[in-house]
């Protein structure tokens, strides 16, 4: 072979290697463990039992729901690290009434898309009030104006819900901005009508675009907000 036809073969096999990469699904979810000892298990228990009315032996949910968020902070480190502990920072129980549980998430997905798994899928993570007992949560490395969620993500996010769908009884994909729109709704539990927060995250252009993506999942549409 001369070298013009050896390039050619070349650079063919990479751009066929590229495709097969991209194409076959080869997407993993890598599992890296928040802390999930007895004190995080038994201050999930007591928020199912406390917020929503739940006694259960074990704090289990039953996924109908997926709740896609950003997590504002620029790093997959920073990220972790604040759900990695069972309980809240600066929490002390003498002086809290309110739970201590830390935050937490089932996923989080980093900036190159990478798909990290933090807590078992069927255990309640604490990332939105109201519906925790019935939501997945995907958290996104990044949403600050430096750091945008990527192209990557968005990718890994609409893989994401794929996987899930065919595992769970998935009915609503939701960002975290629309939590509220659930009051009222058979699925929303939250006891106290003052606790609430205001969130944006991930932002509507990109729950659009995971919708636009797993259109033919048919998933059911966001309930109108009442208030
Ligand atoms: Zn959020």
């Amino acid at each position: 072979m001369n070298r013009k036809i050896k390039i050619w073969v070349f650079v063919n096999i990479m751009v066929i290697s590229n495709l097969l990469v991209s194409c076959s699904s080869t997407k993993k979810i890598v599992d890296r463990p928040i802390v999930f000892n007895e004190q995080r298990m038994q201050l999930t228990s007591e928020y199912m039992k406390n917020r929503y009315g739940l006694e259960r032996e074990q704090p289990i949910i039953d996924p109908k729901m997926i709740v896609f968020h950003w997590t504002a902070i620029p790093t997959l480190e920073g990220s972790f690290d604040a759900f990695k502990e069972p309980t809240l920072p600066n929490w002390r129980p003498d002086i809290n009434s309110v739970s201590g549980l830390n935050v937490s998430t089932h996923f989080l997905v980093d900036q190159d898309g990478t798909i990290y798994r933090l807590m078992p899928e069927n255990i309640m993570g604490r990332h939105v009030i109201g519906l925790n007992h019935t939501a997945l949560g995907v958290e996104n490395v990044g949403g600050t104006s430096e750091t945008p969620l990527t192209e990557a993500q968005l990718q890994a996010n609409i893989w994401l819900v794929r996987h899930l769908a065919k595992k769970y009884d998935i009915e609503y994909v939701i960002g975290h901005y629309e939590y509220t729109h659930f009051e009222g709704h058979p699925l929303w539990l939250e006891v106290d009508n003052s606790y609430r927060t205001l969130k944006t995250d991930p932002g509507n252009d990109f729950m659009e675009k995971v919708r636009a993506a797993t259109q033919n999942l048919n998933f059911k549409s966001v309930p109108k907000k009442i208030k």
